[in-house]
């Protein structure tokens, strides 16, 4: 390869400015999100109190940013496109500490040499405003309008000119959740400012700009998932943040402390029993910008050590104030990653205030009942995760995390019945022995006997490996039954999750559901499969998008299979209800003649073992 470049060799010359320049916006615009991005960064610099953003065709028709900002003076519109030209720094030294989200004055140049751009803008200082258009990075027309105090830009047939970064653009509608995502998220830090995003002419979110950030949370993540989301220690609402008052951790030093004492964390985060397959929902802000930064996320991730099973994650959104100087903005054209100077406290600032709000809101149990051993033998004393019961001990393999596809390669593998990799133990088989229903305790468990000792079957967690084994061998069979609604139901669904929904229709008719889109986030559902018997379909339809991501390279058949294991999850009897003797002896029935007994779909245990060896043990008989 590289002889035969070198034996091809040009001569050395400058590229032509236009080359250059998508080069380089190429490093800041790589999908129509990131325009929706730089354009609502510029609008909040401008101290914009209302944002609309309007989106079509999934950006790259068209998107366009209002706000009622400060605008941008007649004489400095065409300036504001040229690349390297910003209000926002004066001199090198304000690269030390920026506190604007933009800086590198390349966002309006970018955008504008890969589109077709106008602007409408007007600042409070002049009468009239401006219009101008651009295309390809030249400005093609200027002239004075009549215009509101603030900017509108507009930017039409994203990548036009540029062949190869269209080719690279995914679906509309993955191109439409990004955009979501993004918007979304900042509407959460920054609650104060209303933020409306229209997608195809449909209102798909709105924010009141009220600066109730639960109000924001209710809206992205929907009432439910909001109410249960745990506000980290420091006051949400309290702007400018200010330091917390310094703990009992004397052993630091008065620099460290300082350190530590200038980082502000604050947020919410999701109960451990609140969680998703992906770590996507964890959401980082720092002085007010959205990073992807995985050091922090993993910060994040720790504090819920043994909280969460394996391949489950939080829902977080942590802001972080630092001082402007003790963190560099410029490591990436897109400005989406930070340097910090001081990166371990940062690192432990985000995991302390997790980690103590965690605490705080549910104690970890230190009942740890170890003798208690998975279906088997009693094998490794790692804690894998941590229930109202206490900490049980690992399987010899870990769950099937979610976000594997599930049961993809080997059906119903039991996560329990695969060897160890190290194989030191021979696992028991798979199965479970016929077992005689003694009663059900608290009202979650069955406890049952079989031929070596007790067992204690999570009846929920039971339910649904059952439910999930029958639904899909009627899938298998082709022969879901499914239920028409007497009435066909309304169901509205959070703004992000009805892109996805939309894109699941069939996926979802195949399973058994029909439903339609009905305008805005709404979808009316006409049936649902019967094996659910009789849910709320409201429940049922939500249950199916709360979790959902999506992920192009998942097969038709694994969507399936993750859809039907939510609607399993949600369908089965929960702890808590009370179940008759006759129904306890039917769901074990049921569980023994499934392939997979032993886990639920998720790859959660549905039974603990204790052996007739360790309760004699336990009792002092043996040695
Ligand atoms: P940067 O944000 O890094 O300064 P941009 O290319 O994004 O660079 O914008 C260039 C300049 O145009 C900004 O510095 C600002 O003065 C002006 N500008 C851009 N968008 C807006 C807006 N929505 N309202 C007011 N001024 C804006
Ligand atoms: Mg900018």
């Amino acid at each position: 390869m590289a002889r035969i470049a070198y034996n091809n060799r040009m001569p050395i010359r400058v590229l032509s400015d236009n080359i250059a320049s998508q080069i380089a916006a190429g490093e800041v615009i790589e999908r129509p999100a990131s325009v929706i991005k730089e354009l609502v960064e510029n609008a909040l610099d401008a101290g914009a109190g209302n944002i609309t953003v309007n989106v079509e065709g999934g950006g790259r028709a068209l998107m366009r940013v209002a706000d009622d900002g400060a605008g941008i003076p007649a004489a400095e519109v065409e300036l504001a496109f040229a690349r390297h030209a910003t209000s926002k720094l004066q001199s090198a030294d304000d690269l030390n500490h920026v506190q604007t989200l933009g800086f590198r004055g390349e966002a309006l140049a970018s955008i504008a040499s890969v589109s077709q751009v106008s602007i409408i803008t007007r600042s409070p200082a002049e009468t009239a405003g401006v219009q101008a258009r651009l295309e390809g990075g030249a400005l093609l027309s200027q002239i004075p309008i009549g215009a509101p105090q603030g900017t509108v830009i507009s930017v039409e047939n994203l990548f036009y000119n540029v062949p190869a970064r269209l080719k690279f653009l995914k679906s509309e509608t993955a191109e439409r959740s990004h955009i979501s995502a993004l918007f979304t998220r900042y509407a959460i830090a920054y609650p104060a400012v209303r933020f409306k995003l229209v997608l195809d002419n449909r209102t798909h979110f709105q924010s009141s700009g009220s600066g109730d950030v639960r109000e924001v949370l209710a809206a992205v993540y929907g009432v439910e998932v909001a109410r249960q989301l745990i506000e980290l220690g420091g006051s949400y609402d309290a702007p400018p943040p200010t330091a917390p008052p310094p703990d009992d951790d004397d052993a630091l030093f008065l620099h460290d402390r300082a350190v530590r004492d200038s980082i502000v964390v604050r947020g919410f985060i999701s109960p451990p029993a609140l969680n998703r397959s992906n770590r996507k929902e964890i959401t980082l802000f720092v002085n007010g910008r959205w990073v992807q930064d995985i050091r922090l996320s993993t910060a994040v991730l720790q504090a819920y050590h043994t909280m969460l099973m394996v391949g489950r994650y939080p829902i977080a959104v942590v802001l972080l104030n630092v001082p402007p100087e003790d963190v560099d903005v410029n490591v990436h054209p897109a400005k989406s990653e930070v340097r910090f100077r001081y990166a371990d406290a940062a690192f432990s600032a985000v995991e302390r205030a997790v980690r103590k709000t965690l605490t705080a809101h549910a104690p970890i149990p230190h009942f740890a009942p170890r003798q208690w051993s998975l279906g088997g033998e009693a094998r490794g004393g790692q804690p894998a995760f941590q229930t109202d019961w206490g900490a049980f001990a690992a399987p010899a393999a870990p769950p099937a995390p979610l976000s594997q596809p599930l049961d993809a390669a080997q059906p119903e593998a039991a996560p329990l019945a695969e060897p160890t990799p190290s194989g030191q133990q021979p696992l028991p088989a798979a199965d479970v022995p016929l077992l005689r229903v003694i009663g059900q305790v608290g009202a979650a468990y069955i406890v049952a006997e079989g031929p070596d000792g007790l067992y204690l079957v999570d009846q929920h967690a039971a339910h649904e490996r059952v439910l999930y084994e029958a639904y899909r061998l009627q899938r298998a069979a082709a022969q879901i039954v499914s239920q028409a609604l007497l009435e066909p139901v309304a169901v509205e669904v959070a703004p992000g999750a009805a892109a996805l929904l939309e894109g699941q229709i069939e996926a979802l008719q195949r399973i058994g559901f029909s439903l339609e889109p009905f305008g805005g986030n709404t979808f009316l559902v006409r049936s649902l499969p019967t094996i659910l018997g009789p849910v709320d379909p409201v429940r049922a339809v939500r249950v199916v998008v709360e979790d959902f991501e999506e992920d192009e390279t998942l097969l038709a058949a694994e969507v399936e299979a993750r859809l039907i294991a939510r609607v399993c999850k949600r369908a089965a009897v929960k702890a808590g209800q009370v179940l008759s003797p006759a129904e306890q002896v039917e769901l074990i029935r049921q569980l023994e003649k499934c392939v997979s007994p032993r886990t639920c779909p998720h790859g959660r245990p549905t039974m603990i073992h204790l052996s007739v060896d360790a309760v004699e043990r336990q009792f002092g008989r043996k040695g």
